[in-house]
């Protein structure tokens, strides 16, 4: 197993991987910044080292920063967690060449898929299902792409290669505006991601947002753990997921769960990764994938036992995956709840000290948070301070068990979410499972 690790990344992921590494005995560097020092897993590291001020610019993201404080501590491998640099081909790749096991794929790998275009191109070349479209880059004739577009069908979405985050896309409804459209998309994803490249998908109107979790070992052997449901979101922002996916099949699973990894052995995938899902009329078209562990992960560990992150720290010491397909069973169902420090009717952060604090608890319950009571949640970052996830023998009991749970969590002295996430759990549509992407902004909009 890996000696030490050093954890480049904050808040609960970091706590995570902490974890983790103390139960296999893996000795732990905490990096920080200066408005981090009290964080909790910063406190229970072997190791903690500042790596500068308080803007992520200037700590979490940067690169020499970290890689000084693994050459000052001899540590032996770098975990990413999520967010920060965790997709940053250039991080992983200076990684490695410093002498340091990077905890994620290779860096061309993050490269490939980092690229929609590439990304697509090789899931194609995989048999994945993706969502029909130009079949590359659009060029610069207007004849040419409205042929495409007439192909497609409209409604279509022109999309920037180099996008992410939910920014670079545009949607169009009518041919009158296609040229005119490709052209800003084109200008705007210039200036944002400095890459023109756009390309055309058929704009799905109302789908589900599915995805499939993997764990490659990078030497030719993958698996899959079922899917997780995301289509709870606001702003192409999750809010609640759950798994397994309700009204997917085994058989379904299967099939698609398959091809995922059949794609990870083709690309030679190395690690836990997930390929991302719309989902509508009983079809699976691919998005896109995240080379990284991500935030909802705990929810697939609920009904599948497996430790992702376990098995991530595995891939890294180049020992082969603890588990076969054949052993993974999916048994019950887990609910998972964003706990963001924010206003739950605008949504405007809200950070500050947490005067009293109280987690909630009893069977089927997981909090995943690095706070405490007296902890001042920083501006700084991201809003999110805790995962609130319930596990039960079938979806109905992970709700009940959310309701009671939400209503235990004490969190006082900042706003959160709590009330918004109480009002899902007892929208009925919810409660009857399968609402699709626009499903919460929709709400948010005749409720006001
Ligand atoms: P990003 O990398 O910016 O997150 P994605 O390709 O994952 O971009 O798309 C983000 C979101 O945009 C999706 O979750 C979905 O809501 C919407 N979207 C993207 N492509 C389509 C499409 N072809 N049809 C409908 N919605 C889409």
């Amino acid at each position: 197993m890996l000696d030490k690790v050093l954890i480049a990344n904050r808040g609960e992921i970091a706590l995570r991987v902490l974890r983790a590494c103390k139960e296999l005995g893996i000795k732990t560097v905490a990096v920080h910044s200066s408005a981090d020092r009290d964080l909790k897993h910063v406190l229970l590291a072997d190791e903690s080292i500042c790596i500068g001020r308080a803007p992520a610019t200037e700590s979490y993201l940067n690169i020499p920063a970290i890689i000084a404080a693994a050459e000052v501590t001899n540590s032996i491998a770098i975990h990413p967690g999520y967010g920060f640099l965790s997709e940053n081909a250039d991080f992983a790749e200076q990684v490695e060449k410093s002498g340091f096991i990077f905890i994620g794929p290779k860096a061309e790998t993050i490269n490939l898929m980092g690229d929609k275009v590439s990304a697509i191109e090789a899931m194609r070349k995989a048999g994945v299902p993706c969502v029909p479209g130009s079949d590359g880059p659009l060029g610069p004739d207007g004849d040419v792409n409205k042929t495409i577009a007439k192909r497609i069908g409209y409604p279509i979405i022109i999309k920037a290669a180099g996008g992410g985050g939910g920014r670079g896309m545009r949607v169009v409804r009518e041919e009158k505006e296609l040229l005119e459209s490709i052209a800003t998309t084109k200008s705007e994803a210039k200036a944002a991601f400095n890459n023109d490249v756009v390309y055309m998908e058929k704009f799905l109107e109302n789908p589900r947002h599915i995805e499939i979790q993997v764990l490659s070992d990078g030497q030719g052997s993958a698996i899959y753990l079922a899917e997780r449901d995301c289509s709870m979101q606001r702003r192409h922002q999750k809010v609640v997921e759950e798994a397994p996916a309700p009204g997917i099949t085994p058989e379904m699973r299967v099939r698609i769960g398959e091809r995922c990894c059949n794609a990870c052995v083709e690309i030679g995938y190395r690690g836990a990764g997930t390929f991302e899902f719309l989902y509508e009329n009983g079809e699976f078209y691919f998005i896109e994938m995240n080379t990284r562990i991500q935030v909802e992960h705990p929810v697939t560990e609920m009904i599948t036992g497996v430790d992702l992150i376990k098995e991530q720290l595995r891939v890294a010491a180049g020992l082969p995956l603890s588990i076969e397909q054949s052993e993974i069973r999916i048994s019950g169902h887990a609910i998972e709840c964003r706990i963001n420090a924010e206003d739950p009717q605008t949504f405007i952060p809200s950070p500050g000290k947490i005067t009293h604090f109280h987690p909630a608890g009893g069977l089927g319950v997981r909090w995943d948070s690095h706070i405490y009571s007296g902890y001042s949640v920083p501006p700084y970052y991201d809003s999110m301070i805790g995962k609130l996830i319930t596990y039960g023998e079938s979806r109905d009991v992970a709700i009940a068990r959310m309701r009671h749970a939400l209503d235990e969590l004490v969190v006082d002295g900042i706003k959160t979410n709590i009330p918004l996430q109480k009002r899902i759990m007892s929208d009925q549509n919810f409660r009857n499972g399968g609402t699709n992407i626009h499903y919460l902004e929709k709400k948010l909009e005749t409720e006001k």
